[in-house]
């Protein structure tokens, strides 16, 4: 169990700057993701903890000690295989022994170790099994058995499941969450899939061009994006961007939204809403038109032709709303997002 930091962490690979002076604390026992797209930095990210690469500067402490030019092994973080493979000629005890027995542990320790984690983990029925005999959730937790053995102070995962079909990562990333919960050890998690960033984190770090640009809990950053990058990055359908028309001071929004310029901070030029936020309303005072309707069952997605761009709107369940209708919309101030020119997100408090 440990904490991981990072201070002003920069690593370059040639002319490529894949980690660009990051800095964080991961938590004891904290599920902290690293989110972005690829080749954002997420993997440097982790061989940097694992101790794959030395960074060029600043300083990697694992429990407040200074780590950079500390070896792997000494490191002690576990690396969980990639989807969570097992050697399938193995059965599940002998791949939990398998670290054990490759460093050479002494063997009357080994079953001791094994029938501990094995017991943490509930597989202790499992052992004498295959892989193939196993299911999803039993096999993934055979396999973080076996990162667990060694005793690692963290665990780490690059993309551990992004190979699976839709509906096993959704089951394997809800197990995941459970077994972490469970073991309370830290888990430092990367995923290129918002979704699944969201679902899993206590915390995650978002990550451009090898840049952290936010870290904070998934809801808080979805609520409070700090810039219109971040904004982008999380929710699905994403968030709707609109231009201020009128670049100096406050000015109405582009399309049929009324804005309200008092309520409109200084500077901003972008108006960010969420799908989940515009309210469409049909009747006759409507003048946005339809311009398709996306049944999904439990909820419709709407997109709009509102001139400059297209909105999407989110609506539960199964709206009478035809394309090429004429709608009003609508949003609550208080859930727009502004932004300035950088894409830096303005606070609301100017005008709450
Ligand atoms: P991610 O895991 O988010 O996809 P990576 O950490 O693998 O991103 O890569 C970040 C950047 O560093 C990319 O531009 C990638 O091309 C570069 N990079 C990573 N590893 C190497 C390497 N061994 N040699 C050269 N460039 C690398
Ligand atoms: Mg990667």
């Amino acid at each position: 169990m440990a904490t991981i930091s990072f201070d002003n962490v920069t690593k370059r690979y040639g002319a490529k700057t894949a980690v660009d002076r990051a800095s964080f604390e991961i938590r004891d026992n904290e599920f902290f993701c690293f989110f972005g797209p690829p080749l954002s930095g997420k993997s440097t990210i982790l061989k940097l903890i694992l101790g794959l690469e030395t960074p060029d500067e600043g300083e990697i402490r694992i429990d407040g000690r200074l780590i950079n030019h500390v070896s792997p092994a000494e490191r002690n973080v576990a690396m969980v295989f990639q989807n969570l493979a097992l050697f399938p000629h193995m059965t599940a005890g002998e791949n939990v022994r398998f670290p054990l027995v490759e460093r050479k542990v002494a063997p009357e320790k080994i079953a001791g170790r094994v029938a501990a984690v094995a017991e943490k983990l509930h597989i202790t029925h499992l052992l004498h099994k295959l892989p193939a005999h196993l299911s999803g959730g039993e096999r993934q937790r055979v396999a973080i058995a076996r990162a667990l053995v060694r005793d690692p102070v963290a665990y780490l995962m690059d993309d551990p499941i992004s190979a699976l079909d839709a509906r096993l990562r959704e089951e394997t990333r809800v197990e995941l969450k459970r077994i972490q919960q469970e073991l309370g050890h830290t888990l430092v998690y990367v995923t290129h899939d918002q979704e699944e960033a969201m679902s899993v984190a206590d915390r995650m770090a978002i990550l451009e061009n090898g840049v952290i640009r936010q870290i904070d809990a998934p809801l808080s950053i979805y609520d409070k994006p700090a810039s219109s990058y971040v904004a982008g990055l999380l929710g699905s359908p994403a968030m709707n961007m609109l231009e201020i028309e009128s670049a100096n001071g406050p000015a109405a929004a582009s399309g049929a939204l009324r804005l309200d310029p008092a309520r409109v901070p200084n500077g901003a030029v972008g108006i960010g809403i969420r799908p989940e936020d515009l309210k469409v309303g049909a009747g006759e005072s409507g003048q946005v038109r339809v311009f398709e309707v996306e049944p999904l069952g439990g909820h419709t997605v709407v997109t709009l032709d509102s001139g400059a761009v297209k909105m999407r709107a989110l609506m539960r369940g199964q709206p009478a709303i035809r394309p090429d209708s004429l709608v009003s919309l609508a949003c609550d101030p208080a859930r727009m997002h502004f932004f300035d020119r950088a894409g830096r997100a303005l606070s609301h408090s100017e005008f709450r």
